[in-house]
């Protein structure tokens, strides 16, 4: 049978290895990998990519598409449309975004998310449930129900900051995380159980006392959250979900310490999936601070230091933290520009354009991650842990043909320029990168190329994989 479309003459990153050749594409799904003389003829469409290297679309695990300047499902809605175009010139083929905060029961929300994306967006999407409320406790089983694989808490908040994001002030007690977990039991699938891990209390009162003292930069940011604020937090909840069998993961680990403590509990026997972000790999307190980036690198939990990045991408290498999103969330400058700084929301904006790019210039030309490796982490591993492989996450035969044709030798200056979504600033204005995706594939059709949007979006909802047990 004829393919619909051949890529070929490229170097086919799989999860295992690296190969001279090509894809074929039938029906949205890869037919075939291998070298050019082995792939299918006659196909409908051709490409010779030149000696670029074919990379599996990302999936990037952590986003807040509604969740920013305001929040909203018609804000959701309108970033469905707009911002998943910075996913997909990005290399960004399957995003997974939360609900929108609020009362609303959890499938309610479920449905609102899936609707709000539906034929809005311009890449695949799964909806991660946010439990804030005690009454979600016992809603979880329905979310689940309905195709939800990932569950998160705020366990990081709590005080007047819980309050705005619809909680109690005590934020996400261990109890009632635990009531959580036993309704997830009982529903006999393992999603992932997603933590904000960042013990909120001393960091509340370090904030409190650096405001007095007047301290505001980037590096007091950093300070007010301290080493063991993620650790702790990981032990505490990691107790629980491994007594009750559940996967802990773990979003957005910026530390260290978080590490070292991730890997002589997953050496125990615990199932803690560790996330870390593109920004934190690329990007140091230091570095911002001297930049005068101020306010626009406010994120949470804090952009960290020289010895905790090297330490992160150590821990890509040796598998102990296996997804890596952006914590995307389509803030404007409105809540940067001249705001006092602790009162200022953290949070960056659409980060997915950069993704690709920033991570070949911070971590293959700098020699701390190999292709497969970089494959690993930002597409079969998010797969994995939301119960999409190998229906996503790979270029393996029978997987969505989502491909991405990069090139990592070109240089590319990043900036807000490059933009198609919401973004109105950039923390990344100006850097040098070496690496960018020319095009990218979903489902066999080519969505994106050069920077630039190819057609209407073709985004779906997806939920899990057949024999998935999230
Ligand atoms: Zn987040």
């Amino acid at each position: 049978m004829a393919a619909d479309l051949v890529l070929k003459n490229g170097l086919v990153v799989t999860g295992q290895r690296v190969l001279r050749g090509g894809v074929a594409v039938s029906d949205g799904r890869i037919a075939a990998v291998g070298a050019d003389d082995e792939l299918p003829r006659g196909a409908r469409r051709e490409i010779d990519v030149e000696g670029r290297v074919l990379f599996p679309g990302m999936f990037d695990p952590h986003t807040h598409l509604g969740s920013g300047d305001s929040r909203s499902y018609e804000a959701m809605s309108e970033s469905f449309a707009r911002d998943s175009k910075d996913c997909l010139i990005g290399g960004v083929t399957t995003i997974a975004s939360t609900t929108v905060l609020g009362d609303d029961p959890l499938p309610v929300a479920y449905e609102k998310s899936v609707e709000a994306g539906a034929g809005r967006s311009h890449v695949d999407f799964k909806i991660t449930c946010v439990v804030t409320r005690e009454h979600h406790t016992g809603e979880v089983g329905a979310a689940i129900e309905r195709g939800c694989t990932s569950l998160k808490f705020y366990t990081g908040y709590c005080g007047c900051l819980a309050e705005k994001m619809g909680m109690n002030p005590e934020g996400i007690p261990p109890a009632m995380f635990y009531r959580a977990c036993e309704n997830v039991v009982a529903s006999g699938r393992r999603p992932l159980m997603m933590i904000h891990a960042e013990e909120p209390t001393v960091r509340f009162m370090l904030a409190d006392r650096f405001a007095e003292q007047g301290r505001d930069s980037l590096l007091d940011w950093a300070a007010h959250s301290p080493d063991w604020a993620e650790s702790v937090q990981v032990y505490q909840y990691g107790v629980i979900t491994h007594e009750l069998g559940l996967p802990l993961y773990v979003v957005h680990i910026s530390r260290a310490h978080t590490i070292d403590f991730l890997v002589g509990l997953q050496a125990q026997g615990y199932d803690i999936i560790g996330e870390t972000c593109v920004g934190f790999l690329s990007t140091t307190a230091e570095e911002l601070h001297q930049r005068g980036v101020r306010l626009y690198g406010k994120i949470q939990p804090p952009i960290r230091h020289e010895a905790d990045q090297q330490r992160l991408w150590r821990a890509l290498r040796e598998g102990v933290v296996t997804a890596i999103g952006t914590d995307t969330i389509p803030y404007t400058s409105k809540y940067k520009k001249d705001l006092p700084f602790w009162e200022a929301r953290p949070g960056l904006n659409i980060q997915t354009l950069d993704s690709m790019s920033l991570l070949l210039t911070e971590g293959l030309h700098r020699g701390r991650i190999d292709w497969v490796t970089l494959a690993r982490t930002t597409s079969e591993g998010p797969a994995r842990h939301f119960g999409l492989y190998p229906q996503k996450g790979a270029l393996e035969v029978g997987c969505d043909a989502d491909v991405l044709v990069v090139d990592p030798h070109a240089e590319l200056e990043l900036g807000v320029e490059r933009s198609l979504g919401g973004n109105d600033y950039s923390i990344w204005q100006g850097k040098k990168a070496l690496g960018r995706v020319d095009m990218t594939f979903l489902g066999g059709e080519l969505v994106a190329q050069d920077g630039q949007i190819v057609g209407e979006p073709r985004g779906k909802h997806v939920t899990r994989a057949p024999g998935s047990t999230r």
